[in-house]
């Protein structure tokens, strides 16, 4: 072959700044190119065997893929021993890039710059060698008979050179002098971590070998080993290479073969949990697309573990990225799993996957089975699903937040855990607690610690309020609310208790009540600070001197207000006339403020500002200068009891 010179004919200067710019902050993805162009190398040789194309001439079926770093003279190789190339091949796909379109396509999404998918998709795949190298050589032997090797190379991408290669193996050889502004790629521990992340399941075995590694290796040969009597050495380390890739993955096993042990190992090892998950989905599609995976319920560390998941995404067993959003559903990212779909559309922009019938198809196929898992869960192993519970609700609730569809496959299967550690769901807890109830109402808290108070008066009325205690809570009481319009009404246990919380009185008693309290609403209305609380006495069946009821709705107003910054409104007691102090006319105290009133105003007041404040203590924290007050007011308190 006479040696040649030419332009790689594609509009390269134009191309090159874009795609260089484009590769800037995802420059990983030339190893992912390189690499996955090898793989393809071999999965064609090993396809023109199998029907009998071609003869493995060299004996050669230990099929690998090698990635060699030879740090002392700045080079990246990677060789394997695929199909090879003859040398009109790589006029072909080397020199004539084809790519129609793509020049209009790269125009086109300029700018994007997280679309680095696509570098792969058009033919450039290995021209994003030239973003980390100054210079890039090909040697490759094809296999068809007769062929011989070719050596190219190029310093620009832009201008190569071609001439007979030396080479005398099936395969090929691509060797990248790294740049000086890529030289990262040069650390044997960055080069490996790269490796391990795109090719962790290739399906060729993948070696990485550090020259400096195996000089280091030499050196130690040369040193004394010792030989025992029977010949053999002592204490010389197995120093065959091993691959860094597991070829078959556990999400191509089929399911039926799949150990529970296998589920987790894989687990474990993939998601660097030491966690064993709750349960997983194998997922596996043939028709109308092709599909695989697994996807874990994990086991969260404490209510208010952030979820935040991770699905790996892979193309054909090529790793392409974690949460894809385009191809997943939102919540699903708060589970932990891996899918390949080798049919996914990467030949176009992510953004662009949104549109696509087939990417709305796995989102849609994905989402059933996790409902059908759940449904199927509740169905059979209502207990174990129970147990279950407190780590997925929060996974369960964002979903049906964010897709109605999910909603409603999984409604039936919604369930409520009370602060007896019970679960029902929704008609199971009515038809529990709330038969005979006019309006339905599910009693909940969403603090059990503070709340303790009004949760024992239910209690002993047998009412098992449920726990609601979520940061996705109170989103979720609202949509579980408005999907039972006219069915049930969520009600917080300090909400609406007046009736439940009242003993018998006597009409005597009755009248007493009533002139107690509004000879008392002053001075509880001074110390509250808000002219519209309501005070009312009632025998109640709590120890406490009084206690705050406010309306669902009233609280609600006010958590509103508050979130929305409206901090004045809340101050100025937004939904504040909702709220009324019930005094507990079974404490003697309160019988007493009477009395006080009328020989010791000052004492009155600290008296009932103690009262007002443990009420309010029950109900909600106290901001910083209530409870600033509260501690100074029972510091004196105390003074005057040790006098
Ligand atoms: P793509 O892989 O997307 O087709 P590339 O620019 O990465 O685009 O590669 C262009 C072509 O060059 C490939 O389709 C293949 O025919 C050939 N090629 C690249 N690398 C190898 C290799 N290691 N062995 C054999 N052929 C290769």
């Amino acid at each position: 072959m006479d040696s040649t010179k030419g332009s790689v004919s594609i509009n390269a200067e134009n191309i090159f700044p874009i795609i260089k710019k484009w590769l800037y902050s995802e420059k990983d993805i030339f190893i992912r190119e390189i690499v996955s162009n090898a793989s393809d190398a071999i999965s064609k040789m090993k396809k023109l065997t199998a029907v009998g194309e071609a003869s493995i001439i060299d004996g050669t079926d230990d099929w690998k893929i090698e990635v060699i770093l030879d740090k002392d003279s700045g080079t990246i190789t990677v060789h394997d021993n695929g199909i090879g190339m003859t040398e009109e091949e790589v006029k072909k796909y080397i020199n004539q890039v084809a790519f129609s379109g793509a020049v209009d396509f790269l125009e086109k999404y300029e700018g994007k710059t997280d679309d680095a998918q696509i570098i792969g998709h058009f033919g450039l795949g290995f021209y994003s060698s030239f973003m980390v190298s100054k210079k890039v050589e090909i040697d490759t032997l094809s296999w068809s008979p007769g062929s011989k090797a070719v050596h190219w190379e190029s310093e620009s991408g832009m201008e190569f050179e071609m001439a007979e290669s030396d080479l005398d193996e099936r395969g090929t050889y691509i060797t990248m002098h790294v740049a000086d502004d890529s030289v990262e790629y040069l650390d044997s521990f960055k080069l490996r971590e790269t490796l391990e992340k795109y090719f962790a399941f290739l399906p060729v075995n993948l070696y990485f070998i550090d020259t400096a590694d195996e000089k280091s290796e030499d050196e130690k040969e040369d040193e004394v080993i010792d030989v025992d009597e029977d010949g053999k050495t002592e204490g010389k380390k197995d120093n065959s290479p091993k691959a860094l890739n597991d070829t078959s993955p556990l999400w191509l096993k089929p399911a039926k073969d799949c150990t529970e042990e296998e589920y987790k190992e894989f687990y474990h090892k993939v998601f660097n949990d030491y966690n064993d998950p709750l349960f997983w989905i194998h997922l596996n599609v043939d028709y109308p697309f092709n599909l695989k995976g697994i996807l874990y319920f994990p086991k969260l560390k404490t209510n208010y573990d952030t979820l935040e998941g991770t699905i790996k995404v892979y193309y054909n067993q090529v790793f392409v990225a974690d949460n894809v959003k385009e191809i997943l559903p939102e919540f699903l990212m708060l589970l932990k799993g891996v899918i390949d779909c080798p049919d996914l559309p990467l030949n176009v922009s992510r953004s662009f996957l949104q549109n696509d019938g087939y990417v709305n198809k796995i989102s849609t196929h994905i989402t059933k089975k996790v409902a059908d898992k759940l449904n199927g869960l509740f169905k059979t192993e209502r207990e174990q699903y129970c147990t279950y519970w407190d780590d997925i609700n929060p996974f369960v609730k964002f979903g049906c937040l964010k897709d109605d569809k999910f909603y409603d496959k999984v409604k039936d299967s919604l369930i409520y855990k009370t602060t007896k550690s019970e679960y029902f769901t929704c008609d199971e807890y009515l038809e529990k607690y709330q038969k005979d109830a006019e309006t339905k109402t599910i009693s909940y808290s969403d603090n059990a610690t503070l709340q303790a108070q009004y949760i024992k008066i239910l209690e002993e009325i047998g009412i098992d309020p449920v726990i609601l205690d979520g940061p996705i809570d109170s989103h979720f009481i609202q949509l579980a609310e408005y999907k039972n319009t006219g069915k049930f009404k969520f009600s917080r246990v300090d909400a609406d208790v007046s009736d439940k919380i009242k003993d018998e009185s006597s009409e005597e008693a009755k009248a007493e009540m009533t002139s107690l309290a509004e000879s008392l609403s002053g001075i509880f209305r001074s110390v509250a600070e808000s002219e519209k609380l309501k005070v009312s006495v009632e025998p109640i069946k709590t120890k406490m001197p009084a206690m705050i009821i406010l309306s669902e709705q009233g609280r609600r107003m006010q958590e509103l207000a508050k979130m929305y910054g409206m901090t004045d409104m809340a101050k100025m007691g937004f939904g504040a006339e909702e709220t009324t102090l019930v005094l507990n006319y079974k404490s003697p105290i309160v019988k007493q403020l009477a009395t006080l009133k009328d020989t010791d105003e000052e004492k009155l007041k600290v008296v009932c500002g103690q009262i007002y404040d443990l009420a309010m203590l029950a109900h909600k924290p106290l901001d910083t200068d209530a409870l600033t007050r509260f501690i100074e007011r029972s510091g004196d308190i105390l003074a005057k009891f040790a006098e």
